[in-house]
């Protein structure tokens, strides 16, 4: 298994070994990201001509390719050079032109020898009301006319890439395909109606009609399916691999808990209840946790993370929490210390700025199993941080947190239950392909007495105004935050913009009004900036996106978002959810500079529309795809060349349960079904499922 199977060595040689396929079309191709016979197999037509034969063009409307038999009645040349060369026709039922710019007259007249017929095929259109075909792409006798194919598949091409060469290069790929023993479970193969591998693959690049070419069909479903479902092997061998590393039961008395909820001024939710419960069970059961947590923001991951934390304290053992930056971790560790306090737990914190002997001093107490909960940045996974009995890690705000990512924690020595939390709510068609290795828990219910925050599309040209409603805002004690635009993918850019805006604000709000945070500030000046925020010192807050995820000021109620339509959709929604935390009415001023383009404006209607998470990422996904989503680089997301996560999406849950069938049953891939799913994991360049059955 550490070697691609013979049988697929012709698909992954160079395209220099494919018939009739040259240098030139080999370097077309590559840019197309074509680099293999295999490849091109799955480069399949986005459309199709239709060239069968009809009686005549009469009932023709508008413009589109047609074939007909024609009686060639007489040629016309041109008055002048600049004008076309006409042929006059006639089909069963009406006369029309084929028309020929520059035409060369001998080559014509032997082409289209007048009182003869021809079958021609060609665009037609309408030119001054006579119907017209330009410079046809076939002429042929009428008992010549299988020459012209009834269907010509239309590919994805690039400039110089012809058609022509674009066909014949699939053409030779496909007739060196060779015919795969069967991956797909039968039942399912049976119920969907599917082909064989080779026979799908051949009617999906070789349509007969045009519905062949929907995502629905089944020779295209069944391709889709392949790939789908060769993902989800590899996630679902990472799913075993990761829960069999050292699990173990983690279960605790409930007593440190207890304290907490008893002193929490709220009742939980009943999605915070539900997921506790989840987290609770599988961290009690043997089998080791990796679970995803996802919840709208707002929706009190917090405290569900604490809880969880507290569950591998009352055990005995150790938590740890991981925040994507420095804010967020402070910011954790600001809200958990009074209930880690309240549990009688030692919290600490451990971050990049933790140097020299104070940080061995914390790292001694971790150690030493005196700290139980300990909360920070990446640098919680350093080396030497050894904890003496770590239970539980928590990932926050990740969703970058690819596969490979959580695999390697494991290599780290984190051989312990994980729960990953993600406030970026994710269509489910996405989360199985993102997420698909984890369980899932859910927090789809706001804590009671939020208030909606309203939300409206300003044009930049009214900044003034927009000015003025804070400057009165302020001075009754609200606190907003405004959000300078993503100039470029240019920090430096964003920053000089963020500091132009804040010496503006400054000037029209008073100096002691307005503060700014951003990414390249030092870390003790970003504190001091949140800090003065957070106490109330300051009304207004300019910031980049380094406020994005998770900072919690309840009483900041206003959020302005300049230049909104250079935002992300799901980025939009997580800012305006840093508002509506506190008791007071919220606004979210989505500024836009004028000219909006149509998905500009989409985008922020939608977000005006509504303020449910996963109906925003439903949008997001619609009019995105999911490659931009997250990040496909990052997300562990793989380019499928035929799925399509949103129109193939039902395909997905049912690929998911096979593969982790098909694993369950036979782990190490040996029976006659499992040796076919390896070769489907070859083809699909699954290199990680494959090294993870290599390490057995
Ligand atoms: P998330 O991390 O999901 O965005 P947080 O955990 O930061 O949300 O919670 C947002 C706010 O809601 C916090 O101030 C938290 O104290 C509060 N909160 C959490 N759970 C509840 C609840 N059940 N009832 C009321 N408020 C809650
Ligand atoms: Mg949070």
């Amino acid at each position: 298994m550490t070697t691609r199977p013979e049988i697929l060595y012709p698909l992954f040689a160079g395209l220099d070994t494919l018939k009739g396929v040259g240098p030139k079309t080999i370097k077309h191709l590559s840019s197309l990201n074509i680099e293999k016979p295999k490849d091109l197999l799955f480069t399949l037509p986005n459309s199709a001509v239709d060239r069968r034969k009809r009686k005549t063009l009469r009932d023709i409307e508008g413009k589109g390719v047609a074939t007909v038999e024609v009686l060639i009645r007489k040629h016309v040349r041109p008055a002048k050079k600049s004008l076309p060369y006409r042929i006059e026709v006639e089909d069963s039922q009406i006369d029309f032109v084929l028309v020929f710019f520059r035409g060369d007259r001998e080559y014509l007249e032997r082409i289209y020898p007048v009182g003869e017929r021809r079958v021609v095929s060609g665009k037609v259109e309408f030119y001054d009301g006579l119907m017209q075909m330009v410079h046809p792409d076939y002429a042929v006798k009428p008992d010549e006319v299988e020459k012209i194919p009834d269907m010509e598949s239309i590919y994805p091409l690039t400039t110089g890439l012809t058609q022509r060469a674009m066909g014949n290069s699939v053409e030779a790929a496909l007739s060196i395909a060779p015919e795969f023993p069967e991956w797909i479970d039968p039942g399912l193969k049976v119920r969907e109606k599917w082909l064989d591998w080779h026979l799908a693959l051949k009617s999906a690049h070789a349509p007969m009609e045009m519905r062949q070419l929907s995502p629905e069909h089944p020779a295209r479903e069944r391709l889709a399916y392949d790939e789908l479902f060769a993902h989800q092997i590899t996630l679902a061998l990472a799913r075993m691999k990761f829960k069999r590393g050292n699990g173990r039961s983690t279960a605790g008395s409930g007593v440190k808990r207890s304290k907490v909820v008893n002193s929490l001024p709220f009742k939980l939710t009943g999605a915070q209840i539900r997921t506790m419960r989840e987290i609770s069970a599988d961290m009690e059961n043997s089998i080791r946790m990796n679970r995803l947590l996802q919840g709208d923001v707002g929706s009190g991951k917090t405290l569900v993370a604490m809880m969880s934390l507290l569950i591998a304290v009352e055990a005995g053992g150790q938590g740890v929490m991981m925040a994507p930056t420095e804010v967020l971790a402070r910011q954790h560790c600001e809200v958990l210390k009074p209930m880690a306090e309240m549990a009688g737990v030692k919290l600490e914190i451990l971050t990049s700025r933790d140097k020299g002997s104070r940080r061995k001093a914390k790292l001694r107490l971790l150690e030493a199993g005196h700290v139980g909960i300990l909360v920070g940045t990446h640098a919680v996974f350093q080396k030497d941080v050894v904890f003496s009995d770590l239970r539980l890690a928590v990932v926050d705000e990740q969703h970058r947190f690819g596969v490979r990512q959580r695999l390697e924690l494991g290599k780290k020595g984190m051989v312990c239950d994980m729960l990953i939390m993600t406030a970026t709510p994710i269509p489910r068609s996405l989360a199985l392909a993102t997420y698909g290795d984890m369980d899932v828990s859910i927090l789809d219910e706001k804590p009671p007495g939020r208030k909606s925050v309203k939300t409206a599309l300003i044009n930049m040209n009214r900044i003034n105004d927009v000015v003025n409603r804070l400057r009165v805002a302020i001075s009754n004690g609200q606190q907003a935050y405004w959000v300078c635009p993503l100039v470029e993918e240019s920090e430096v850019l964003d920053l000089s913009s963020a500091e132009e805006r804040f010496r503006h604000l400054r000037e029209a709000l008073g100096h002691q009004n307005v503060g700014i945070v951003h990414g390249q500030m030092p870390a003790e000046e970003k504190d001091a900036a949140m800090a003065s925020f957070q106490t109330g010192k300051i009304g207004v807050l300019v910031a980049t996106t380094v406020i994005e995820v998770g900072v919690d000021v309840p009483n900041a109620s206003i959020m302005v978002i300049e230049r909104a339509e250079n935002f992300g959709l799901a980025q939009l929604h997580q800012l305006r959810g840093r508002v509506g935390r506190g008791t007071a009415q919220s606004s979210c001023i989505l500024l836009y500079q004028s000219q909006l383009s149509q998905g500009g404006l989409k985008r922020l209607q939608a977000l005006r529309e509504t303020e449910d998470g996963f109906k925003i990422a439903e949008v997001d996904l619609e009019m995105r795809g999911a490659g931009d989503l997250i990040g496909i680089a990052q997300s562990g997301l793989p380019k499928y060349r035929v799925a399509d996560v949103e129109k193939h999406r039902k395909l997905l849950p049912i690929a998911q349960s096979d593969a982790r069938k098909l694993l369950h049953d036979d782990e190490d891939l040996v029976s006659e079904r499992g040796k076919a799913a390896r070769i489907l994991l070859w083809l699909m360049e699954q290199e990680q499922a494959i090294r993870l059955i290599n390490v057995g």
